[in-house]
């Protein structure tokens, strides 16, 4: 028997305990992958601090899974034994709801989420529904291509529901912003970065990437912006980014989970301003971004953990500690 090592959520708000246990059989239509890199992201802390309701318990957290095929289900087809794979945030879809059947499988009746409802990828090895690994570049070094299946494939699906303007304002400038501000430039839009009152360093950080111009979410850009997308958690930022949008403009909530709104005077919706939400992702989402991905020459700082110093990296997220992203390297 062979065993594979996982650190492990017993109960929400307690730390991950590192666990071995025997590696998983690829049953139907799975596939079992070798994990290189798994990205940690603040979804994961948002499962870990029992923020989202009924996750799968005890649960493997990690949903931005690079690895390699090592063994095939029954039925799966398309995929190779050693080929690269990355898996994404929607692990399942049911395929028959009225979600599934209008092209809206990310709103999906009876989803299963990598990291969150099924088993995920701060491990040494994983199962996915083979539908829901994605072929992944062999360019990308494994760490660095880790945030792209989820704060890229969010970011992405945020851009475009935010529609074709020029004028695009982050708010929250943290790896989706990162990735996402890179794809945005290199498309030929002006980006303008919003973060923390005082908070030069990303400022600087969003200008050496080609924002035109970087602030603080609290300030008014210095012109009005075609549509805003907020990755922060903080719903005060909702009237802000409405407040920044011109007429017919889009605010794009991007967050999986945010602070309540507060109340704000109808003037700032009117004039058809728009506010949005973005739910988990689309398989075609997910084909779209990783072939733009290679092209765009994104890149990404991502600091490195060993598998076992989870609760570390969860701990520094919190803290806003990493520059940009952060991964963990069984
Ligand atoms: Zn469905
Ligand atoms: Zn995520």
């Amino acid at each position: 028997m062979t065993v594979m090592r996982a650190m492990v959520l017993e109960r929400p708000q307690t730390a991950l305990t590192m666990q071995e246990r025997p590696t998983p059989q690829a049953a139907a239509g799975e596939i079992l992958i070798e994990i290189a890199a798994c990205g940690v992201c603040r979804t994961d802390l948002h499962v870990v601090d029992g923020e989202l309701p009924d996750p799968k318990l005890p649960i493997v957290p990690g949903h931005e899974i690079v690895g390699r095929v090592a063994a095939i289900g029954a039925g799966v087809t398309g995929l190779a034994l050693g080929e690269r794979v990355g898996v994404p945030w929607l692990g399942a879809t049911c395929g028959v709801c009225p979600y599934c059947r209008s092209g809206r499988e990310n709103l999906c009746d009876r989803p299963l989420f990598t990291g969150y409802t099924r088993d995920g990828g701060y491990a040494t090895h994983t199962v996915a529904d083979a539908r829901f690994a994605f072929p992944l570049s062999e360019n990308l070094d494994a760490a660095e291509a880790a945030p792209l299946l989820c704060a890229g494939l969010i970011g992405w699906r945020c851009y475009r529901m935010a529609g074709e303007g020029t004028a695009l304002g982050l708010y929250g400038f943290g790896a989706a912003a990162h990735i996402l501000a890179q794809v945005a430039i290199w498309q030929g839009r002006r980006v303008y970065a919003f973060t923390r009152a005082g908070d030069r360093a990303t400022q600087d950080f969003a200008r050496s990437l080609g924002a035109v111009w970087a602030g603080s979410s609290e300030e008014l850009p210095p012109q009005p912006l075609d549509a805003a997308i907020i990755f922060a958690p903080v719903g005060a930022l909702v009237p802000a980014a409405l407040a920044a949008v011109k007429k017919g403009g889009r605010v794009v909530c991007g967050g999986i989970h945010m602070s309540d709104i507060p109340s704000f005077p109808y003037r700032l919706l009117w004039e058809e301003r728009r506010i949005v939400s973005v739910a988990n992702l689309t398989r075609a989402d997910a084909r779209e971004f990783l072939a733009i991905a290679p092209q765009a020459g994104i890149k990404m700082k991502v600091t490195r953990y060993p598998l076992g110093e989870a609760n570390a990296a969860l701990a520094e997220l919190r803290a806003g500690r990493f520059e940009d992203a952060a991964a963990l390297i069984p």
